[in-house]
């Protein structure tokens, strides 16, 4: 078994080495192991009151959270499960029960 580390984009198992760069035959990500820093890599999400979040977390809602073109809103206190941490400006993807998938902000939401 290889045992070069996974694609940091997709995941992939199936990495294999070129040169002095590691390539990914699945999304055609090539990089450099020795130069990935772990500061650019590990980017924390934290709560509204700092608690630090990981992927499949259960939170809640700290304020009313208006839909996007409709009139529907979340409740404050609404528990959302099995969060998953994206970047960009909304963090956090997520389902929420009666309204769907959609992308929440980590400043508006604790941990349960
Ligand atoms: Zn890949």
């Amino acid at each position: 078994m290889s045992s070069l580390p996974p694609c940091p984009h997709c995941q992939s198992e199936y990495s294999y080495e070129d040169g002095a760069q590691l390539v990914c035959p699945e999304c055609g990500h090539e990089w450099n192991p020795n130069a990935a820093a772990p500061s650019e890599a590990q980017r924390v999400w934290k709560d509204a009151h700092g608690n630090v979040l990981v992927d499949g977390d259960t939170v809640t809602l700290i304020k009313d959270l208006k839909i996007k073109g409709s009139s529907s809103v979340i409740k404050v206190g609404t528990k959302v499960k099995n969060i998953r941490l994206i970047d960009g400006d909304h963090d956090i993807d997520c389902k929420v029960d009666g309204f769907g998938s959609m992308q929440l902000k980590s400043e508006f939401i604790k941990k349960a």
